[in-house]
């Protein structure tokens, strides 16, 4: 069954690659009328040789400030998908300040700054909506050299069951989906490493992760 968003407004943060891009592609070919929100402006312009009537919007989301003025402009907004997050890999004794706060600002902070900004305008119109947060499988399974990276996507699992909580009654729907690895830059970054990635695919059914071609 093909979902039709014909008539919806949807916003899709990190939409510049991975996983954001094709879901903001793929909400678009299915009607709706997108919002694609990254920070580097050569993956928006590539967004919209692919899909022209994508709305770019070119933000650090980092920035609180820089991120309240970007989305000032946007209109309303029926589903938002936070989908931007980074992750810098490093041993527990080597974490620094600068990346802990880099990925705390990205992986939770904004996704409650964006949240606010969209469910404001729910709220106003009382038309209710739908949020997405992309979590992952870090929020809930120890991971070498991730400890910033689980620590924030543990964070972002509660904060999606608090949003549920508090915009549930404004017809507001709250989820998270939490992915295991996903062969985007990201992932690879991750687990391109065969002894690395060797014990993950062990505990994958398909044998494969996701984005990955399965072998003839
Ligand atoms: P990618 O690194 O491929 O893409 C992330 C996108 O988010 C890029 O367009 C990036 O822009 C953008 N982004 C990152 N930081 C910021 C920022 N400060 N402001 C604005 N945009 C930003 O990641 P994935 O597609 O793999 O991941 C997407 C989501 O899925 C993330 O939340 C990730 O944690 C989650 N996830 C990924 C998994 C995987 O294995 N890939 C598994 C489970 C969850 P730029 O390139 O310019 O920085």
């Amino acid at each position: 069954m093909e979902v039709s968003f014909v008539g919806k407004r949807a916003l899709v943060t990190g939409a510049g690659k991975g996983i954001g891009r094709h879901t903001a592609l793929a909400l678009a070919r299915r009607g709706a009328k997108v919002t694609a929100v990254t920070r580097t402006q050569a993956d928006l312009d590539s967004l919209l040789q692919e899909c022209a009537s994508i709305t770019p919007v070119c933000v650090d989301l980092a920035d609180w400030g820089a991120t309240a003025a970007a989305l000032q402009a946007v209109g309303p907004v029926d589903l938002l998908v936070n989908n931007a997050g980074c992750a810098s890999l490093q041993p527990l004794l080597e974490v620094t300040p600068d990346q802990f706060d880099q990925s705390f600002n990205v992986n939770v902070r904004a996704v409650l700054h964006v949240s606010q900004i969209v469910a404001r305008g729910m709220k106003a119109r009382g038309s209710g909506g739908s949020i997405v947060n992309v979590s992952s499988q870090a929020s809930q399974c120890a991971l070498r050299d991730h400890a910033v990276y689980c620590a924030t996507k543990g964070a972002l699992d509660m904060l999606t069951r608090v949003m549920a909580l508090e915009l549930g009654p404004l017809q507001i729907r709250v989820n998270s989906v939490n992915p295991t690895v996903v062969m985007t830059d990201m992932g690879r970054l991750a687990w391109s490493d065969p002894h690395k990635s060797n014990t993950m695919l062990a505990r994958i059914p398909l044998g494969r992760f996701a984005g990955e071609t399965r072998e003839a």
